[in-house]
Formats: structure tokens, C-alpha cells, sequence
């Protein structure tokens, strides 16, 4: 790939036709492209109305619980200053998400597309969702404003994750197991995608990532990007100034974009992505899509994809359904390329072990996704100077993960 020459701000992106250098875009039909239209112009508006923001505000701290903390995790970092050579090993602090409503930061981007599409008058919510998590936060906030909530599921994770399943039931959702392709999650938002043309005018599709054709990257990005902001704050009131780098775990990239984005500018920030390495890139068996992809076009823009020879969307592997997608959202493969953002990846066996230490040592159980970012900040505090403050972002919460993680360890429940 051509390297793109450096930009005066890595915060300006995506130009007019939603791309961020060749990434991004709105590949979509025909009959598509009206509701695109309809929803950038609809999201502008929204973006430009203080009551909007002011309604995000509101919901956010009295129905998500937001700001989450920011938490120094003492023990975790002198766990790992105790392995590291002297003088060395970062200070290392939790932004805690897994204590939004619904257990991860998934909720804060819903939020903004539900307020959106009662602005746009629209009844009918419609989303696609991989382990249950974004269905659960859709179906959730659909129950809070009275709205109808479909949500497409892959029928292979339908059963695979039937205590979500039940969730989203619970809360009036109506689940359509999808019985197309791989029947996973490339396959639940392609069957969402076809749902949207054929019901245009009072359907919204709500989508979980910062995926899909603009503005959908641009915007669930925005929505996520409260993170960000609110660790910069938390950090200068905590140690009087920026963090000298921040990690988070990578399916989409939604909670990594909303974390990292507010410091992109912020160039003596390091970032680093941790994509889910399955059984090891070499394996085949990933879902690292920026480490072992290549760039092609899906679900209406164009990024780092899994492939097999002939082009063909190859499946993703992960233990962590969340992670679980043989994309990336396109802003990443810009700061990819860009180098801006350093991309790593984790095994499912690093994950396990980073699980087990942060239960054990700080009380927090947190979810496989933001394990394996756990995973690489076992490997990257210990070869910083003490003085370094790195920030993982939490993203969710454990308990999704309590039945398979047993299993695993060879427990029955
Ligand atoms: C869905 C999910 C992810 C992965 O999605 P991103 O868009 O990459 O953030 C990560 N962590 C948790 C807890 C999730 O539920």
C-alpha cells in the first residue's frame, strides 16, 4: 500500500464522500442511497442542536450511569512492575465502560441513534447483532422509548448465545435467527442491510460499530467518543496531565475509536488497537483483519477485510464472539496506514491468562473482548519507565462470558 503523506490533524476525517483517504466510502445500491442521504442530513442537523446534545447529556448520566471512572489499577501495575527491570513498569488505569447500563460501551452509541431516529419520526428499529451485546443495548433503549426492535442474529449464534437471545426477548425485542451465508455476524448485517430497502420509510437501521457506509463510521465514532473525553478530563484532574498512552481491544473498533479519536491530535500520545489473533495469525483461525487481511469493499465501504484467493469474505475467529468480524471500521485502516495507531494482536490463550489476572488481582471480571487488550498491556507496561500512564479501555463487563469461560476451564456450572 501507498503511504499517505502525514496530515496536518488526524481528527478532520472523512472528506464529503465519507472516506478517510481510501477507506470509507458509501458503497451501496441504488435504492440505498436515498436513506443514506436522508440520515447524513438528519445527523447534521442533530449534531448542530443543543437540545440533542443536551438529550445525549441527560440520558447519558441518569439512564447509562455515565461518566464511568477512570480507575488505577494498583495491584495490576505492581504485578507487573514487579517483573519488569528496576524504574520501569507503567502506572496502568481501567476507563470502566463494563459499569454502563447493560454492561459495555456499546449503550452509548445506541443512545445517540435511537434520539436520532425519534428526531426522523421513525418507529421501527432494526439491528444486527454477533454475541448479543448490541442487540441487548437496541432492545433496551427501543423498550425506554416504546419503540418496535428487530434484530438480526446469525442462527449459529442464536444458539451460542441464548442468555442474550432471552434478553433482548425479555425487553419486546423480536429476534430473526439468519440462516444465510455462515449464518454469523457478516451474515445478520447483510439480511439488516435488505430489511432497510424493503421498509424505507419508517425503519432506521442502528448499527453497533464503526462499520457500514458513511456517515455510519463517522457517527457511531462521535457517539463513542464521550470515552475519550472523559478520560482526558479525569486524567488531567488525576495526575495534572495527558496519558502517555492508551490501548483497547479491536472487533469493529467502536470502543477504540471512541477512546482514542479526543487524542489523535495529541501526538505524544501512543495508541495502540489489539486485534483478536484467534489460534495465531499464522493459523488461519483470526479475526485479525488490519494484521492478516487485505483491503476489498463490505457492508458498504471500503477497509482491511479477511479474504480467501478469490475475494471471497472468509470466516473470523475468536473465543470472544464480540470480536468475532472479518472487518475493521475504515477509520482504523486509515491510521493504519497513517501509522498513527500501532495495531497488535492477542491469542485466545493470552486472553484467558489476562482474564484470569485482572479477576484476581483487581476484583474486576471483564469481558474477552477488552482481554485481550488486558493481554497486551501484560507484555507492553512492564518495558515502560514507572512514570508512564497507560489507559485500557474496559469495554464490558465478564458475566456474558462466565458459561464459556468455565467450560474452558473445565468447570460445570
Ligand atoms: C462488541 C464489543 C466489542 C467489540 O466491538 P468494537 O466495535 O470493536 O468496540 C468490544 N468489547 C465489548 C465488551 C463488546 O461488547
Amino acid at each position: 500500500m501507498t503511504l499517505n503523506p502525514a496530515p496536518n490533524s488526524f481528527r478532520t476525517g472523512p472528506d464529503e464522500r465519507g472516506r478517510f483517504g481510501i477507506f470509507g466510502g458509501r458503497f451501496v445500491a441504488e435504492t440505498l442511497m436515498p436513506l443514506i442521504l436522508d440520515l447524513e442530513k438528519a445527523y447534521a442537523d442533530a449534531k448542530a442542536d443543543p437540545s440533542f446534545k443536551a438529550d445525549m447529556e441527560s440520558y447519558g448520566t441518569h439512564y447509562i450511569g455515565r461518566p464511568s471512572p477512570l480507575y488505577y489499577a494498583e495491584r495490576l501495575t505492581e504485578h507487573l512492575r514487579a517483573q519488569a527491570p528496576a524504574g520501569q513498569g507503567a502506572k496502568i488505569f481501567f476507563k470502566r465502560e463494563e459499569l454502563n447500563h447493560t454492561g459495555s460501551h456499546k449503550v452509548n452509541n445506541v443512545l445517540g441513534q435511537i434520539l436520532l431516529a425519534r428526531r426522523m419520526g421513525k418507529p421501527r428499529i432494526i439491528a444486527e447483532t454477533g454475541a448479543g451485546q448490541h442487540g441487548v443495548a437496541t432492545a433496551t433503549l427501543c423498550a425506554r422509548f416504546g419503540l418496535k426492535c428487530v434484530v438480526y442474529m446469525g442462527a449459529v449464534d442464536v444458539e451460542r448465545q441464548a442468555p442474550n437471545v432471552f434478553r433482548m426477548k425479555m425487553l419486546g425485542a423480536e429476534v430473526i435467527p439468519v440462516q444465510s451465508g455462515t449464518r454469523t455476524l457478516k451474515d445478520a448485517m447483510n439480511e439488516a442491510l435488505r430489511d432497510w430497502v424493503t421498509n424505507v420509510s419508517d425503519t432506521f437501521y442502528c448499527i453497533g460499530t464503526v462499520a457500514g457506509p458513511h456517515p455510519y463510521p463517522a457517527m457511531v465514532r462521535d457517539f463513542q467518543s464521550v470515552i475519550g473525553i472523559e478520560t482526558k478530563q479525569q486524567m488531567l484532574e488525576m495526575e495534572g496531565r495527558l496519558p502517555d498512552s492508551l490501548i483497547a481491544c479491536i472487533g469493529g473498533g467502536s470502543n477504540a475509536m471512541g477512546l482514542f479519536h479526543p487524542f489523535l491530535d495529541d501526538r505524544e500520545v501512543e495508541i495502540y488497537g489489539v486485534e483478536a489473533a484467534g489460534h495465531g495469525v499464522q493459523s488461519g483461525l483470526h479475526a485479525a483483519s488490519l494484521t492478516g487481511g487485505r483491503p476489498g469493499v463490505l457492508h458498504g465501504n471500503r477497509t482491511f477485510l479477511l479474504m480467501n484467493e478469490d475475494g471471497q469474505i472468509a470466516d473470523a475467529h475468536s473465543i470472544s464472539a464480540g470480536l468475532d468480524y472479518p472487518g475493521i471500521g475504515p477509520e482504523h485502516a486509515w491510521l493504519h496506514e497513517m501509522g498513527r495507531v500501532t495495531y497488535l494482536s492477542a491469542t485466545d490463550t493470552e486472553t484467558l491468562e489476562a482474564f484470569k489476572l485482572c479477576s484476581m488481582l483487581e476484583g474486576i471480571i471483564p469481558a474477552l473482548e477488552p482481554a485481550h487488550a488486558l493481554a497486551k498491556v501484560a507484555e507492553l507496561a512492564p518495558t515502560k519507565p514507572a512514570e508512564h500512564l497507560m489507559v485500557l479501555n474496559l469495554s464490558g463487563r465478564g458475566d456474558k462470558d462466565i458459561p464459556q469461560v468455565a467450560q474452558i476451564f473445565g468447570q460445570t456450572l
